[in-house]
């Protein structure tokens, strides 16, 4: 191992927020991420218009922040900096309706992920700079940390670059919203995508909750009881999680018992053998060949009919109803409460 980054990463003193002094940044959207770049940009001294549909329920949420809003096409049309944050299947229509009619030589072109450029379901015209500031965070704690003086960490990618000052408008934007005070990497549209996309299935979301289901039911089946199952499998997650989080695969092996290491180290690759490596591999492949974007567009344009079946079943588990009524009677479920996040991978 070495000490070099494979990549760069930049902190404040690559970037300057003044390279953004003559230009008006479009925010389009005001959910997770629109609110908290809108907010943040803002504060920073860039000078800021919120574009939303005029029935948007976000609109006086935006207005009662002290923002202009108006509509995204006019959002665009005053802007020489457009950043899209609306969510990432209506970005297609939103570019069409609103966005391309809209974009004039040498304005930039932003994302926060890079699916809808990467598997061309927007094609950005010549003449304009294609830009990625992705922060690595949901949009309330963007907004928090700045509000704080921390920093959020964020990928930075250049797809298009035609006015070749791309990277330093971008870098200037990653500034403005706070990361730059926590670090920046610079990546690729497709590294970025596809990185994420394979995570989100195979792992954080897809992996997870099926490795927490099989557990949970497996118990359950061989008589045990659901309460125990549901601390065992899914509630104590959190806490090794939080280890893994500080300190790496080791700092939770280090923190739990010599047993639970030991049956751990001895079990765990017989669970996740090496079947679960090859169905890793045919759900990458299927990230990149393109095969899985392809199904969810189509999944959208027929009305979400898998989806929707899909989710009911989730949320009809024996799980959902054990963790409900385990949660209200527990004081943790307050904390968690109280907390409020909802991660987005
Ligand atoms: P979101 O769902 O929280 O908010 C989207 C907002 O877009 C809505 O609040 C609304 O104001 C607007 N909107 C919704 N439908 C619209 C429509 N049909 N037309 C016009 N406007 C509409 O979205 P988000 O999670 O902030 O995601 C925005 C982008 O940021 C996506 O590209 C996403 O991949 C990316 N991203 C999100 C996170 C995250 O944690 N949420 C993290 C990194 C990157
Ligand atoms: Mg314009
Ligand atoms: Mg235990
Ligand atoms: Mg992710
Ligand atoms: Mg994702």
């Amino acid at each position: 191992m070495t000490d070099e980054f494979t990549t760069e990463i930049y902190y404040d003193d690559d970037a300057d927020v003044s390279t953004l002094e003559d230009d008006t940044v479009a925010v389009l959207g005001y959910g997770s991420q629109g609110h908290a770049h809108a907010l943040n940009l803002a504060e920073s001294g860039v000078d800021v218009v919120v574009g939303l549909r005029e029935d948007s329920s976000s609109r006086s949420a935006a207005e009662a922040d002290g923002l202009a809003v108006t509509t995204p096409a006019e959002a665009v049309a005053q802007s020489t900096y457009v950043s899209v944050l609306v969510p990432d299947t209506v970005q297609p229509a939103v570019y069409e309706n609103a966005i391309e009619p809209n974009l004039e030589a040498g304005d930039t072109l932003q994302f926060a992920h890079g699916l809808n450029i990467h598997y061309n379901q927007i094609t950005p015209p010549e003449g304009v700079d294609v830009t990625m500031v992705a922060p690595k965070s949901p949009g309330h704690l963007v907004r928090r940390n700045y509000e704080n003086d921390e920093g959020t960490p964020g990928l930075l990618a250049v797809y298009q670059d035609e006015t070749g000052d791309a990277d330093e408008r971008a870098l200037a934007y990653a500034k403005a919203i706070g990361c730059t005070r926590a670090g920046v990497i610079e990546t690729t549209f497709q590294e970025e995508v596809e990185s994420d996309l394979f995570g989100e299935q195979a792992v954080l979301c897809g992996g997870v909750t099926a490795l927490v289901k099989h557990g949970y039911e497996t118990l359950v089946d061989a008589g045990y009881s659901p309460e125990i199952a549901y601390f065992e499998c899914l509630n104590e997650l959190k806490l090794i999680v939080d280890l893994m989080y500080e300190g790496g695969n080791m700092e939770m092996w280090n923190s739990v018992s010599d047993t639970a290491e030991y049956g751990g180290l001895t079990r765990g690759e017989r669970i996740v053998d090496d079947s679960v490596r090859e169905n890793m591999e045919e759900v990458l492949e299927e990230v990149q060949n393109g095969e899985f974007t392809r199904e969810w567009v189509l999944e959208n344009q027929a009305g979400r009919p898998s989806y929707t079946q899909l989710r009911q079943a989730e949320k009809e588990h024996e799980i959902e109803e054990v963790g409900e009524r385990l949660r209200d009677l527990f004081a943790w479920a307050e904390e968690a409460d109280a907390d409020g996040t909802e991660p987005e991978v």
